[in-house]
């Protein structure tokens, strides 16, 4: 994969100095090397192919979309043998918040393979929850959970998943998310499960045309009646379904090196449709997923768009807002932190 390397220092300064929001980011995908070799070492664990701190540097390296979805069921999410584990992943993610200046973000958390586990998804979100208002009391930085029910364990387990949210409701709990397996879970086969969480008052996000065609897209919207897409990209595909982004102004959370990473439909910046989408007028985002996975974090996602000319300057400002305005904070609420935002962002005008 051929990607220019960053970038002047100076436009790394600038996209650090300005307060960010990010929402299509998954809570393990901020775990450390060093989070997961404790929990290996501390659980003495033993994880085919790795025996040391390298082995998991090199297993971080991903081949494709299903490659990862095993590190991160079987490596990952498999060294967290008890609740308070989950701690240091929170922590994990403080240091990544802190270090891209994101002041808000809406974060998803996979619970099926843990309560798989044996952890009690009460005990777990109360973990979260706890760390997540001591962060923001602490940091200033505000976590809020999108509850990913899962297409990989089939529907009866997300509407398992979904019980379980509305029975132990945490404050920092908005709403939940179709992640996992896209191949393999047709997205209406969850349209009871999502009906349930929009009648509760939750929101509703899912994963869709990141590995399976536009159909997966047109399903999420028409039986799921999802908020936001999850990825999108292969929208690029289908001339109606982008007019029909277009005039809903429904936003989509791009990832850009994810998608290169997974390399289902790209596998550069030259083939990535996300400018197309821009220049047509859909409402485009730009997010991480799985930032410490792949060693791209959003700084280096805007940094890699401005140095390969995909945008520049001023047009990766307004996505850095248009990120903030697709958040499920309220209007008022989102005034005011563009009012921060704009502060800063004037001065390199
Ligand atoms: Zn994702």
């Amino acid at each position: 994969m051929q990607i220019k390397k960053p970038a002047s220092k100076d436009y790394r300064n600038i996209l650090f100095s300005i307060p960010k929001t990010e929402i299509h980011l998954h809570l393990e995908g901020m775990a450390s090397v060093d989070t997961i070799w404790s929990l290996i070492q501390k659980h003495k664990l033993e994880i085919p192919g790795i025996s040391n701190r390298e082995d998991i540097i090199n297993r971080f390296k991903v081949k494709n979309l299903d490659d990862f979805i095993d590190l991160f069921l079987n490596v990952i999410q498999n060294c967290y043998r008890e609740e308070i584990d989950l701690t240091l992943q929170m922590n994990d993610a403080r240091e990544y918040l802190k270090r891209n200046n994101i002041i808000y973000t809406e974060v998803f958390f996979a619970p099926s393979k843990f309560l798989i586990n044996g952890f009690s998804f009460d005990v777990m979100m109360d973990y979260l929850d706890h760390d997540a208002e001591k962060i923001k009391k602490e940091d200033g930085i505000e976590i809020k959970f999108l509850i990913d029910v899962s297409r990989s364990f089939g529907s009866e387990n997300a509407m398992n998943n979904l019980n379980l949210v509305l029975k132990h409701r945490k404050p920092s709990i908005i709403g939940i998310g179709l992640g996992g397996a896209e191949s393999k879970g047709p997205a209406k086969d969850y349209k009871a499960v999502f009906e349930m969480a929009r009648n509760a008052g939750l929101k509703v996000v899912a994963h869709a045309g990141e590995d399976v065609g536009p159909e997966s897209i047109w399903s999420a919207i028409k039986d799921l009646q999802v908020l936001r897409i999850g990825h999108g990209i292969s929208a690029i595909q289908d001339k109606k379904l982008m007019n029909y982004l277009k005039k809903s102004q429904l936003p989509l959370e791009i990832c850009p090196m994810s998608n290169i990473f997974t390399k289902k439909y790209v596998s550069s910046y030259k083939d990535h449709p996300i400018r197309k989408f821009y220049d047509k007028g859909m409402y485009v985002t730009v997010n991480t997923d799985d930032p410490t996975i792949f060693g791209m974090e959003l700084i280096d996602e805007y940094l890699n768009l401005l140095n390969n000319n995909i945008f520049s300057l001023p047009e990766i400002f307004d996505l850095i807002k248009k990120n903030l305005y697709a958040t499920f904070l309220t209007t008022p609420e989102k005034d005011a932190m563009w009012k921060k935002m704009e502060k800063v962002i004037n001065k390199y005008k």
